[in-house]
């Protein structure tokens, strides 16, 4: 079973109201069991919502109020949801403080991006979910073409 952020696949729950839907996403998952989640609702935090960045272990909104809390109950919603589902693989949106699985955005709210795991992708991967973003399934819909 893999576990896909819900933006991803066209829900409306990314920060500015909107979605991330993804055509690669999509295709990958032609066949394949998944079912998908939003840890930042789940966290109890509205869409629409300000951006937030992580900084120095701590998240926090673009008016600097601090939405760790939020952010690591989205997260342990998520984990107890890949439990119950079976979840053994997630496709997770790449740089966002939630999802990012390789890299996130620094805390400046500058657009800099810095090595580093979302929230919850550090919280699945360390309870031994294997991870990808949506850029490493294009580039594995593009090496199969
Ligand atoms: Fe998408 Fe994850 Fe952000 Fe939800 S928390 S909008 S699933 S990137």
């Amino acid at each position: 079973m893999i576990l896909v952020s819900a933006c991803l696949l066209g829900h409306n729950c990314k920060y500015n109201g909107g979605n991330n839907d993804n055509a690669a996403v999509h295709g990958y998952l032609a066949g394949k069991d998944w079912v998908c989640f939003c840890p930042e609702r789940a966290g109890g935090l509205p869409a629409p919502r300000l951006p937030s960045e992580i900084r120095d272990g701590k998240v926090y909104s673009r008016s600097g109020e601090d939405v760790t809390e939020e952010f690591r109950a989205g997260a342990e919603r998520a984990l107890a949801f890949c439990k119950s589902h079976g979840v053994t693989r997630a496709i997770l949106k790449a740089r966002s403080p939630s999802c990012g699985v390789h890299a996130v955005y620094d805390g400046s709210f500058t657009g800099r991006v810095v090595p580093g795991m979302g929230v919850t992708a550090r919280l699945l991967a360390e309870n031994g979910v294997a991870l990808m973003d949506e850029e490493d399934v294009a580039a594995l819909t593009d090496e199969a073409k």
